[in-house]
């Protein structure tokens, strides 16, 4: 019953992971608004659909890979959104690993177990969702090497087990629904306090005269050390094949972390949380 996978949202990320499903074995559905990302599936054989609505009516389960909360709103909830088909829904699972903040996860799953009432009568399956971000990057991606963090029920997570390893190698199981996403707004602001901590200490470390490279080597072998220093490093020419090296194009847009940090500031705002590194971090 998982055979049939519709993918919404073919961007950097979200047409690696459609490609690792086919190459499993999966037959997948995708749609898109950028249509020459279509061209390129279609032009390989993958079956493409004008709408999300379309896809959720040929598909078991739906995984969308969207920009921000306001896509995947859209996507489950707009006009011929994936919740808005005549029949009910069909797929009895959809998965969001797009980054968005926990508070719109809990009303897209809400939205979903709302149609299962629907579906009940029918005498079809419920159907569930799960949030599960991910986390690294394009590579990682195109690798099947990411990592999911998943929220929602127990069973659907166990259930979209193979879904995942065929995208990633690394799912860990969170909580209920939302708790996926608020493990990936706090890894990104980890990640973002860390990465801006690097860029300083490289920017005062090279002023005083210590070569970026010899930097990194200290770094990575000592206290310092974390993804910035030895996998994503930010200084131009220290490591090969990363976005520093080639002029900064690539790799994980800045216009994405500064979306997540916003993501973190709102929820911890929302919660009465203060988060000076938050806030210090999202004006840099
Ligand atoms: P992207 O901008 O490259 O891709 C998003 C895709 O969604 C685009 O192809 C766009 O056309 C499509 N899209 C937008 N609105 C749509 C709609 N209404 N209907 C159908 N398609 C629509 O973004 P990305 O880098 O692939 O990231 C996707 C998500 O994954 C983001 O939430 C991001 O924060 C997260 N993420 C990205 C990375 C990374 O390294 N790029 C890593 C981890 C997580």
């Amino acid at each position: 019953h998982l055979e049939r996978v519709g993918f919404i949202g073919l961007g950097n990320m979200g047409s690696r992971m459609a490609n690792n499903l086919i190459k499993t074995g999966y037959n997948v559905t995708v749609h898109d608004i950028n249509l020459s990302v279509i061209k390129m599936f279609s032009d390989k054989g993958i079956s493409v659909k004008g709408s999300p609505r379309e896809v959720a009516e040929i598909s078991d389960v739906v995984i969308t890979m969207l920009p921000s909360p306001s896509h995947v709103l859209n996507v489950y909830t707009g006009p011929n959104g994936l919740l808005n088909g005549e029949n009910p829904v069909k797929p009895w699972l959809f998965i969001d690993s797009s980054t968005i903040d926990p508070q719109t996860t809990r009303k897209i799953s809400l939205a979903v177990s709302n149609c299962a009432l629907i579906e009940k009568r029918d005498h079809c399956v419920t159907p569930v969702m799960l949030d599960a971000p991910v986390s690294g990057g394009v590579a990682a991606a195109e690798a099947g090497t990411l990592t999911f963090m998943v929220g929602g029920a127990d069973e659907a997570y166990k259930a979209a087990k193979h879904l995942f390893s065929s995208m990633g190698k690394n799912a860990i199981y969170c909580g209920g629904a939302g708790t996926g996403s608020a493990a990936k707004i706090c890894n990104n602001l980890a990640m973002a306090a860390s990465m801006l901590g690097v860029s300083e200490a490289f920017v005062l470390g090279q002023s005083l005269g210590i070569s970026a490279t010899t930097l990194t080597k200290i770094f990575n072998s000592s206290t310092a050390r974390c993804w910035s220093s030895d996998t994503y490093n930010p200084v131009p020419g220290v490591m090969d094949g990363v976005p520093s090296s080639r002029n900064y194009d690539g790799g994980f847009a800045s216009a994405l972390m500064a979306k997540d940090l916003n993501l973190a500031l709102t929820s911890a705002k929302e919660i009465g949380l203060n988060s000076p590194l938050t806030s210090q971090a999202t004006d840099v």
